[in-house]
C-alpha cells in the first residue's frame, strides 16, 4: 500500500529567510535602544541644564518632551547621555544655554516620537508573533504535510488527501468480507457510472457505515472502494475533532465536505466516527459542546447534498451501539455494513494475501495456520504473518517455515515464552493441574479435542493446555458449554484428588467458567429455576453511559437466584470430574510424569500415554 499524501503546497509569506531577516531588524533596532537606555542617566531638569553649562554636551535629541543629550566624546564619563524631561512651561534660557554653547539641537515631530515609541512598546510583541509563526512553520514542515498544519492552520481540515491513483488498495486486498464487498461494489459501480443511476432516478445511499471489532479491515476496505472507483479519498479520523477548542470541529467538517465537493466523485472516510457520534448527552462527564457542534455540522453537511453532488460519506466505528441515533438516520448513515471476525475459511484467504510478500518454503500449511487462529482479526493475521517472517529472519533463515508460524502464533496467544525455572515441587503441581485439564478434555463427551499440553511459563500463564475446536462454532449447544466448564475446573479438581489440596494457580479458570455460567443463566436461558428470561448481568460497557443510566432491570431476589443457579452448574460439574478422576488417577500421573519431564507434549503422545 502505498498512499504518500500530496504536499500540499501553499504560499506563505513567512517563509524562513524572510522570518530570519525580519527577526534580526527587530533585533538590531532592540539592541540600539537598550545600548542608549544603558548608559544614559537620567538627571533633573537643572542639572542637565548645568551640564550644558559646563560645555561637555555635544548635541541634544528632542523627541517630545523628552531630552537626550551626546556627550563630548574622551571626558571619562560612566555615562554617554543624559536625559531629562523638559518642563511643560516655555523655558528661554535654556534655549539661551544651548546656543551659549554651541549645542547641536535635533528636534523630532510629535508625530514620529510616538511612531517610534509605540513601534518599541510593541517590539516584544513582533518578536513574539515572529516567533510563533517561524515555529508553526517548522512543525509543519517537520510533520511533511501529514498529521495537520501549522498552528494557524487548524480551521482546515487535516483530512489526508489520497489522489485517485495513489490509492492503490483495491478488493482484491481484503479477503473474507464478501458481503461487504458486494455490498460496497454497489457504490463503486455510482461512483463510476453516476449517469446511470441519476437517469433513472435512483438514490445511492450517500452515507454507509462499517462496523466490526477493531481489525476487521473497516480502514482497508473503505480504502479499497476508493481504489476501485478510482477516485479521491478523503480520510479523517473521529479523534482528530475533538482534539481542540469549541467549533474548531464543526470548522474542518465544513472545509472537508467543501473540498470534496470540489473534486466530486470522491469518498469521505471519517474513522472512528464514535468519537464526535456518540450519543448526545451521553458518557460520563456528560455532553461535550465541542463534539455536539461537530457532530451537528455533519449531519448538515449530509443533509445539504446535492443530488447531483457524487460524494459518498463511509465511516467507520467499533462501537456502532454508542451512536447517535440522528446519524443513523435514512438520508444520513442508513447503509450499515457489518465486518465479523474471520472464520476459519476467511483467515486462510487472508493469511493468503499477506503471504504474497514473504518468501516461504513448502512447509507452510496455511490452511492449519488458519484453522489453530481462531478469533484471529485480519489485523492479527497480518501480524501473525509478519512475525512468523521476523522470526524466520532472526534464525537467518531464506525462507519461513510452518514452524515459524506456529512459534509466531504462540508467541501472540500467549506471550512470550518466560526465561524463569520453577523448582521441582511446583512443576510437579503445574504438570498435575495442566494435566487435570487434558483429561476433562479427554473424558468429557461435548469438549474440544487437545492439540498440546505444556508446563513452559508464558506471559501469565504457567502451563498451557490447549484445545482445539473442529470448527468455528457461533451458536454454542447447552451440553457443549458444560463441558467446557468441566474442562475449565479440571486443573483444581486434579490438584484436590491427586495432592489433597489446592493451589491459588485455579483462579483465573473459576473466573471463566464463572463468567461462563453466568451467561447461560442469565442471558441464554439455560436454567430451569430462572427460566427463558434475559437479564442483563456484568459490566459490558460500564463507561459508556447508556448502560449506566440503565436501571437494573431484575430485583434483589431475581440476582440470588442467578447466583445460586450460576454456583449449581459449577459444583454439578465440579462433582462429576470428581467421580470421573477417582477412577483415573494412574492416567493423570502418567501424563503428569511426562510432562515434568518433558515440558511440552503433542496430541498423539497424550493419546499413546493415557489410551483414551
Ligand atoms: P480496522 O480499521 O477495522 O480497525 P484495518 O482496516 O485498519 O482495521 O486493518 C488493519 C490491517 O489488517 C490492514 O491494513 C490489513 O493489513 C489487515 N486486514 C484487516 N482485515 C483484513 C482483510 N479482511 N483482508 C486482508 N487484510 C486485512
Ligand atoms: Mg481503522
Ligand atoms: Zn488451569
Amino acid at each position: 500500500m502505498k498512499q504518500e499524501p500530496i504536499a500540499e503546497t501553499k504560499f506563505n509569506p513567512f517563509s524562513n529567510i524572510w522570518v530570519m531577516v525580519i527577526l534580526m531588524m527587530l533585533g538590531f533596532q532592540l539592541f540600539n535602544y537598550m545600548a542608549v537606555q544603558e548608559q544614559s542617566e537620567t538627571l533633573s531638569y537643572n542639572e542637565f541644564k548645568s551640564k550644558i553649562d559646563q560645555n561637555i554636551i555635544k548635541e541634544i535629541r528632542v523627541n517630545g518632551d523628552e531630552v537626550v543629550a551626546t556627550l563630548k566624546v574622551g571626558l571619562g564619563e560612566n555615562a554617554r547621555y543624559y536625559r531629562t524631561t523638559l518642563p511643560p512651561f516655555e523655558d528661554k534660557t535654556f534655549l539661551e544655554l544651548l546656543e551659549k554653547n554651541q549645542v547641536d539641537m535635533h528636534i523630532k515631530s510629535q508625530k514620529e516620537s510616538n511612531f517610534w515609541l509605540s513601534f518599541f512598546m510593541l517590539l516584544p510583541l513582533f518578536v513574539f508573533l515572529g516567533f510563533i509563526f517561524y515555529s508553526s512553520r517548522r512543525m509543519k514542515e517537520q510533520l511533511g504535510g501529514m498529521g495537520g498544519g501549522g498552528l494557524f492552520d487548524f480551521m482546515n481540515s487535516t483530512a489526508k488527501k489520497y489522489a485517485k491513483q495513489e490509492v492503490s488498495v483495491t478488493f482484491d486486498d481484503v479477503a473474507g468480507v464478501e458481503n461487504a464487498k458486494i455490498e460496497l461494489y454497489e457504490v463503486v459501480d455510482f461512483l463510476k457510472n453516476p449517469d446511470k443511476y441519476e437517469q433513472i432516478g435512483a438514490k445511492i445511499p450517500r452515507g454507509i457505515l462499517l462496523m466490526g471489532s477493531p481489525g476487521t479491515g473497516k480502514t482497508l476496505l473503505a480504502k479499497a472502494v476508493a481504489g476501485e472507483a478510482e477516485v479521491p479519498f478523503f480520510s479523517i479520523s473521529g479523534s482528530e475533532f475533538v482534539e481542540m477548542f469549541v467549533g474548531v470541529g464543526a470548522a474542518r467538517v465544513r472545509d472537508l465536505f467543501k473540498k470534496a465537493k470540489k473534486e466530486a466523485p470522491a469518498i469521505i472516510f471519517i474513522d472512528e466516527i464514535d468519537s464526535v457520534g456518540r450519543a448526545r448527552g451521553a458518557g460520563i462527564g456528560g455532553g461535550h459542546d465541542e463534539k455536539e457542534q461537530t457532530l451537528n455540522q455533519i449531519l448538515a453537511e449530509m443533509d445539504g447534498f446535492e443530488s447531483e453532488e457524487q460524494v459518498v460519506v463511509i465511516a467507520a466505528t467499533n462501537r456502532p451501539d454508542v451512536l447517535d441515533f440522528a446519524l443513523l438516520r435514512p438520508g444520513r448513515f442508513d447503509r450499515k455494513i457489518t465486518l465479523s471476525l474471520p472464520d476459519v475459511h476467511a483467515r486462510e484467504k487472508i493469511l493468503n494475501i499477506h503471504i504474497r510478500k514473504v518468501q516461504k518454503d513448502d512447509s507452510v500449511d496455511l490452511a492449519k495456520v488458519a484453522k489453530i487462529s481462531i478469533g484471529f482479526s485480519g489485523a492479527d493475521l497480518a501480524n501473525l504473518v509478519n512475525e512468523a517472517a521476523m522470526h524466520a529472519a532472526r534464525e537467518g533463515q531464506k525462507y519461513v517455515t510452518q514452524d515459524n508460524f506456529m512459534y509466531a502464533r504462540d508467541r501472540i496467544l500467549m506471550g512470550v515464552e518466560q526465561e524463569f525455572v520453577l523448582d521441582e515441587k511446583d512443576k510437579k503441581r503445574v504438570a498435575i493441574h495442566e494435566s487435570g485439564h487434558v483429561l476433562a478434555a479427554l473424558l468429557l463427551e461435548h469438549a474440544d479435542p487437545i492439540e498440546k499440553v505444556s508446563i513452559i511459563p508464558r506471559g501469565q500463564a504457567l502451563g498451557m493446555t490447549e484445545q482445539l475446536p473442529l470448527k468455528d462454532i457461533k451458536n454454542f449447544p447447552q451440553a457443549y458449554l458444560l463441558d467446557k466448564i468441566g474442562v475449565m475446573l479440571g486443573g483444581r479438581v486434579a490438584e484436590r484428588t491427586l495432592l489433597g489440596d489446592l493451589s491459588s494457580g485455579a483462579a483465573n479458570d473459576l473466573k471463566e467458567a464463572t463468567s461462563l455460567a453466568t451467561h447461560m443463566v442469565s442471558q441464554w436461558g439455560m436454567s430451569e429455576l430462572l427460566g427463558p428470561v434475559y437479564y442483563q448481568k456484568g459490566e459490558d460497557h460500564v463507561f459508556l453511559g447508556r448502560e449506566m443510566a440503565m436501571p437494573k432491570d431484575f430485583s434483589e431476589a431475581t440476582a440470588k437466584i442467578i447466583d445460586n443457579e450460576v454456583r449449581k452448574i459449577i459444583t454439578e460439574k465440579e462433582e462429576e470430574l470428581m467421580n470421573l478422576f477417582k477412577t483415573h488417577k494412574k492416567e493423570i500421573i502418567t501424563l503428569s510424569d511426562k510432562l515434568v519431564e518433558k515440558e511440552l507434549i503433542y496430541a498423539d503422545e497424550i493419546k499413546t500415554l493415557t489410551g483414551l
